[in-house]
C-alpha cells in the first residue's frame, strides 16, 4: 500500500511540473524566436555621482517586447536564458550592442560615460567568454577603460577559482567589475579579498529601508563603511527619492542609480537625457 501511495505522490508531482515545464518550454520558445527575429533590444539607465548629481555611467538592460507589445521582465526569461545555455548567445549579442552604444556616446561627446553590462554565471564559465568580451570592445572601438562587468555576489563565492583567473585576464584591457545586488548572496566575504573588484553595488533592497528608520540604514551604512575600508568604489541602485540620496551622501556613498535620477531609456530617449542635464 505504501508503494502505491508514493507512486501516487510521484504521479501528482510530475502532472503538477508537467505544466510549469510546459510553460518553461514555451516561454523558451517564444524567446529564441524572439532573439532571432531581433525583437530584443537594450535600455540604459544612468548612474550619477551624488555630489554633482549628474552621470557619470549607465547601467545596459536587456528587454524584451512580444508580438502583441507586451513587456516580459528580464527575470522572467533571462533565468531561463541561463539554464538552456541561450544566455551565452544573447549575451554576446548584450556585449556587442552595449559596447556599439558607448562608442557612439563617446562619438556624441560623452566619452567619460561608463557602461555597466551584467554578466551571467553561465557566459562567464563559456571559455570563449572573454574572447567574446574583447571582440565587442574590438569591433565597437570603445574604450575598455569604460567597460564595466557587473557580476553577482553568489557567482563570485561560488567560482571564485575560475573567476580569479578570468577576472585577471580581463582587466588587463581595463575594464572594471562590480559586484551586483551586494548583501543578498548570504556569501562570506572573503572573495572581496581576492577578487578584484571595483565597485559593490547596494542592492535595492536596502536603499528602499534607508529613509525608514535608524535600523533601515544600518546595512547600506555597513556596506558604505566596507567599501571604504577595502579601497573600492561603492554605488547604491533602486533610489526612488531626494531623501534616499541625500542619505546615502551623507552616508559617504559616491554614486547612485535609481528611477528618481533617470528611468532605463532607449537612446534617442537617453541622447535627450544627457542634453537636458548639461544645462
Ligand atoms: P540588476 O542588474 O540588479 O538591475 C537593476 C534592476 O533594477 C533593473 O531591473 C532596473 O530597471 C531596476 N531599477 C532601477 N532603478 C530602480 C528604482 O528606482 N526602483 C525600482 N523598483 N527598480 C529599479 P530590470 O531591468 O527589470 O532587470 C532585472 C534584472 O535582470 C537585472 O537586475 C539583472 O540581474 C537582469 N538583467 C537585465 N538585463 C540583463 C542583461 O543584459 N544580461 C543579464 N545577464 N542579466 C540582465
Ligand atoms: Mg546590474
Ligand atoms: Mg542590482
Ligand atoms: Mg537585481
Amino acid at each position: 500500500r505504501a508503494k502505491q501511495r508514493n507512486r501516487g505522490e510521484i504521479n501528482y508531482f510530475t502532472r503538477e511540473m508537467s505544466v510549469e515545464i510546459q510553460e518553461r518550454v514555451m516561454l523558451l520558445q517564444a524567446l529564441r524566436q524572439a532573439f532571432d527575429n531581433e525583437r530584443l533590444f537594450m535600455v540604459y539607465q544612468p548612474q550619477v555621482s551624488l555630489v554633482t548629481r549628474k552621470a557619470i555611467g549607465l547601467e545596459a538592460l536587456i528587454r524584451w517586447r512580444d508580438d502583441d507589445g507586451k513587456f516580459i521582465a528580464p527575470d522572467r526569461f533571462i533565468p531561463l536564458a541561463e539554464h538552456s545555455g541561450l544566455i551565452v548567445n544573447i549575451g554576446e549579442w548584450v556585449m556587442r550592442v552595449a559596447c556599439h552604444q558607448q562608442a557612439r556616446l563617446a562619438r556624441a561627446g560623452y566619452g567619460y560615460l561608463r557602461m555597466a553590462i551584467n554578466v551571467s554565471v553561465a557566459q562567464f564559465r563559456h571559455p570563449r567568454f572573454p574572447y567574446m568580451l574583447k571582440r565587442a570592445i574590438e569591433d565597437s572601438g570603445c574604450d575598455p577603460a569604460c567597460i564595466e562587468l557587473e557580476i553577482t555576489e553568489s557567482m563570485a563565492m561560488v567560482e571564485a577559482d575560475f573567476l580569479l583567473q578570468t577576472l585577471d585576464k580581463l582587466k588587463e584591457s581595463g575594464i572594471t567589475v562590480a559586484v551586483d545586488d551586494f548583501g543578498t548572496g548570504f556569501s562570506s566575504l572573503s572573495y572581496l579579498q581576492r577578487l578584484k573588484v571595483d565597485r559593490l553595488k547596494i542592492d535595492r533592497a536596502f536603499v528602499n529601508e534607508i529613509t525608514d528608520s535608524e535600523r533601515g540604514a544600518k546595512i547600506p551604512e555597513m556596506v558604505i563603511q566596507l567599501s571604504h575600508k577595502l579601497g573600492l568604489k561603492v554605488i547604491a541602485e533602486g533610489v526612488e527619492d531626494l531623501a534616499q540620496a541625500d542619505v546615502l551622501q551623507n552616508l559617504g556613498c559616491h554614486e547612485a542609480q535609481g528611477y528618481y535620477f533617470g528611468r532605463p531609456m532607449e537612446p534617442s530617449a537617453l541622447m535627450d537625457w544627457l542634453a537636458a542635464q548639461k544645462d
